[in-house]
């Protein structure tokens, strides 16, 4: 079944004209308009409209007939009056939802067109039916003198006309609503009438012939063999020597601490960080397993992190972070309450894109809460005397372009240092430095008696804040979170593909909203 249209706009912004083309365009569609269709048959009833809104319904039924407008037209004021009355007797998207019951009644198999409706409400409703909601909007100049033109208004008269349009619609807040906006005066109609058919053509989903990335997220491209570009340039830039003198400079932290620990790890008690914390030992490291405490981690995390560091025979700490919080880290976190109360499609995509681009982003938790674990992770090794900090990631730290080499690295650590007179913090991505695979991760749990987690999941099993974000990122962006980030844990080969799409599967529902959940942690 094809989408359901309907086209709102400022007066004489040519919204018959595009609904006709369109219908010339699209044979299977219906066309009404709102005047002929609708207020007409109601103007009959106005002076005795039935209170019952069912008993109206009924009526109305009865007696839409195309041809009656012709007969009996109607003219702006009057509509205006029929307008508000029936908001005020009814309910606020009466007209929206009256058309709707009426007319996929009479043409229960036709797509329809809408035109000539008014009112934002009305428009917030066909929105949420999932119908296509096209705006029409105009040049003033050109608005006043096609006005002119059509109905011999004086520029005044027009003036108020406008503004009595807009006050008793809110013509203009239909505009942040709509799918599709178009300014008439610069965009002809056979080019609008053009992009409204195509988006109505639902994308084909492609997807990476290695990992899960589809063209659903609009920052992967496709290269003509059908991989994404981040597997492309992984593929063409995996150097497993390069790997192979990261693990000698791994190796050679061993030992190297200045007090009792040598190394960190990061611990969460979930599968990858557990069988990190134990390899590092085995491997002959003196660790300190550790889990930043954020204020919005799930709290079963830190008992069994905790346990797992007594299996492992490893000390255990839980490090507040707050003092590490600037206060553009907190700008952002209350960037980011905003944006989910406000809860909208567009703010989202365009925060995406920030986001990707230009790390300007909020809407994704871990962006944010990046660059506070960074710092934290930094600040920490150094106050431990350590110059390693492991984590159980399973991908790459970096691939980038360098300017001044062809090649990328495909890095699996990262070296921080900020500060000249201070020292290089290594961040080590654990699993990926050492080539494991889920199955290889597997094992060593089951070695250490581990059983707690066999799945892989997304980030929302450990961090509330992912977890409240998670429904909300799902429906606006259109594709689950983590499946960039778990798409690279298939480029690595540590996952298949089925693995990565059973973990995004399931939506996690959280009984909290990312308002709540970072309320409660006092960052906004
Ligand atoms: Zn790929």
């Amino acid at each position: 079944m094809l989408k359901n249209i309907v086209i709102f706009g400022e007066p004489a912004t040519g919204k018959s004209t595009i609904a006709k083309k369109l219908s010339f365009k699209l044979p299977n569609y219906k066309i009404v308009e709102s005047s002929d269709g609708l207020i007409v048959p109601i103007a009959r009833h106005f002076k005795k409209l039935p209170s019952n809104y069912n008993t109206l319904l009924y009526s109305l039924e009865k007696i839409v007939d195309k041809n009656l407008a012709a007969k009996a037209p109607i003219n702006r004021k009057d509509a205006r009056e029929i307008f508000s009355s029936l908001v005020k007797q009814y309910f606020p998207s009466f007209i929206a939802e009256t058309f709707e019951n009426i007319y996929s009644k009479k043409y229960p198999t036709a797509p329809l067109i809408f035109t000539g409706v008014r009112g934002y409400e009305n428009a917030k409703y066909f929105k949420k039916q999932g119908y296509l909601v096209v705006f029409l909007k105009a040049n003033k100049e050109d608005i006043l003198e096609r006005l002119s033109k059509k109905r011999g208004y004086s520029k005044k008269e027009i003036l108020n006309e406008l503004k009595e349009e807009d006050r008793l619609y809110l013509t203009k807040k239909i505009e942040k609503e709509a799918d599709l906006v178009f300014n008439t005066s610069t965009i002809c109609v056979a080019e609008i009438v053009d992009k409204i058919i195509k988006s109505l053509i639902p994308k084909k989903i492609q997807e990476c012939k290695k990992c899960i990335n589809t063209n659903q997220n609009p920052f992967i491209k496709f290269n003509k063999e059908g991989y994404c570009d981040v597997c492309e340039i992984y593929l063409k830039n995996f150097d497993k020597k390069a790997l192979a003198k990261e693990l000698a400079l791994f190796k050679s932290f061993i030992g190297s601490g200045k007090g009792k620990y040598d190394i960190m790890v990061g611990l969460s008690g979930g599968k990858d960080s557990s069988a990190t914390l134990y390899q590092v030992r085995e491997m002959g490291f003196t660790p300190l397993a550790f889990t930043f405490d954020l204020g919005y981690f799930h709290p079963y995390i830190y008992r069994r992190a905790k346990k797992v560091a007594e299996m492992c025979g490893v000390d255990y700490e839980i490090i507040p972070v707050r003092k590490y919080i600037t206060k553009k880290m907190l700008r952002s976190f209350r960037k980011m309450a905003d944006l989910y109360k406000r809860d909208k499609k567009e703010e989202f995509v365009k925060d995406y894109v920030a986001g990707r681009r230009e790390y300007q982003g909020v809407v994704r938790p871990c962006w944010v809460c990046r660059e506070l674990i960074i710092h934290a992770r930094y600040f920490e090794a150094l106050k431990h005397g350590v110059r390693a900090v492991a984590i159980g990631i399973n991908e790459w730290t970096s691939l980038k372009q360098s300017t001044s080499q062809k090649k990328l690295v495909v890095s699996a650590i990262r070296k921080l240092k900020p500060f000249p007179d201070k020292p290089a913090v290594y961040i080590v991505h654990f699993p990926f430095l050492i080539q494991a695979k889920l199955k290889d991760t597997k094992k060593i749990l089951k070695k250490m008696g581990w059983n707690y987690y066999h799945n892989v999941q997304s980030n929302a099993a450990s961090c509330l804040l992912a977890c409240a974000a998670e429904e909300p990122l799902c429906k606006n962006l259109g594709f689950h979170p983590d499946t960039t980030r778990l798409a690279r844990e298939v480029t690595v080969g540590f996952l298949t593909k089925k693995e990565a799409k059973r973990a995004l599967q399931r939506v996690r529902k959280c009984k909290y909203s990312v308002p709540q959940v970072l309320k409660k942690a006092e960052l906004i």
